[in-house]
């Protein structure tokens, strides 16, 4: 066995969290957990996963869930392409592949919205199979132990970091061997601030050595996110309010929220607004502003209220909600914040 995988997998076996993904070896309950770690923290994961398991605790419940119960459970985890390929997955293996989870490395990356990280990650964890997980936890790790000093964003360091992890993997001991790597990543060698006197490979590690560890990884700098600003409409009839699915602005595509509408001069609003709903709005006013960070965007939202003037007709795509209805509807954070706002003039 590789030194450097001997001294982390007894450091793991000591220091591990108890996480509740760990109590398995189910390959669904690995890429629920995995899908759902992508992008977000290992605490919010927790309850989440915990839930989603109770409710769809095979595949074939998850399969036959329809995807507005699949999105309402992941409401407030965000990135919500990664809920509809885990509905999308299951579907895929419960009808084209018997219900059977695949164990073949290619079969496994043509299921939706998984990629080699994944994939590794639930072959090796759930199958005890010899494939390498590299996430950026691992880049970071594996650049500062072999002094890598090339951009961990450019496939060839990438593909150079994963041959060194996959001359590391212990035969018998892929799983653990994977999460230890993880393990080490997320609680010792952190990004800013590495644990190094608590280590179990300092020994080996040449960042360590060559006093390298605050320049490694190397890693190109992420382009500012870009700034989209628009008025958020709050359309209020006898108590309801007017949600759409139907939106230009595709980062949110299929998720419930109030109407966008592009910025534009006070006097053209309740024109532009009526074009877009069909809604006509009356005593239109700013009640206040709410925005919300994505990965690559930044929405900014002055949040109007309008009551509105109809018979109850709209435009195609547009729908009256009560109040009461919009906590069984998957309505992400971003639309969550401006209901918020809208709350107390609504209720
Ligand atoms: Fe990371 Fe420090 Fe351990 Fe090297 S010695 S792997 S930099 S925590």
């Amino acid at each position: 066995m590789h030194p450097i995988s001997e001294k982390l997998l007894q450091w793991y076996q000591q220091n591990c969290r108890d996480l509740p993904w760990r109590k398995t070896n189910d390959p669904y309950a690995i890429m629920v957990s995995e899908i759902m770690l992508q992008q977000t923290r290992v605490n919010t994961v927790i309850d989440y996963y915990e839930c989603f398991m109770k409710t769809f605790p095979t595949l074939q419940a998850l399969a036959n869930a329809s995807e507005d119960d699949v999105l309402n459970l992941w409401k407030g985890l965000g990135y919500y392409s990664r809920a509809r390929n885990l509905h999308k997955a299951a579907h895929f293996i419960t009808h084209q592949l018997g219900g059977i989870f695949p164990d073949k490395i290619d079969e496994v990356k043509k299921l939706p919205g998984i990629g080699d990280y994944t994939a590794g990650a639930i072959l090796s964890i759930a199958y005890n199979q010899p494939c390498a997980a590299v996430d950026g936890n691992v880049l970071r790790v594996i650049s500062r132990l072999f002094g890598i000093d090339t951009d961990i964003t450019l496939s060839q360091t990438k593909k150079n970091i994963t041959m060194k992890v996959e001359d590391m993997i212990p035969s018998h001991h892929a799983g653990n061997f994977t999460q230890a790597l993880m393990e080490l990543g997320a609680i010792v060698c952190t990004p800013d601030s590495p644990a190094c006197d608590h280590c179990p490979v300092l020994n080996f590690c040449i960042a360590f050595q060559k006093d390298l560890t605050s320049v490694l990884p190397v890693k190109k700098k992420k382009e500012k996110p870009k700034v989209l600003k628009f008025f958020a409409l709050l359309f209020i009839h006898e108590g309801k309010i007017l949600l759409t699915r139907e939106r230009k602005e595709t980062l949110l595509k299929d998720m419930w929220g109030v109407p966008l509408l592009d910025l534009c001069e006070e006097e053209y609003i309740a024109e532009r607004a009526h074009m877009l709903t069909g809604v006509t709005g009356e005593s239109i006013r700013k009640v206040g502003k709410a925005r919300h960070i994505f990965t690559h965007r930044i929405w900014e939202m002055e949040v109007l209220l309008c009551a509105a003037r109809t018979n109850g007709t709209t435009g195609p795509g547009y729908y009256w909600f009560p109040f009461e209805a919009l906590d069984e509807l998957p309505i992400p954070t971003a639309f969550m914040r401006v209901l918020k706002i809208g709350q107390k003039y609504i209720v």
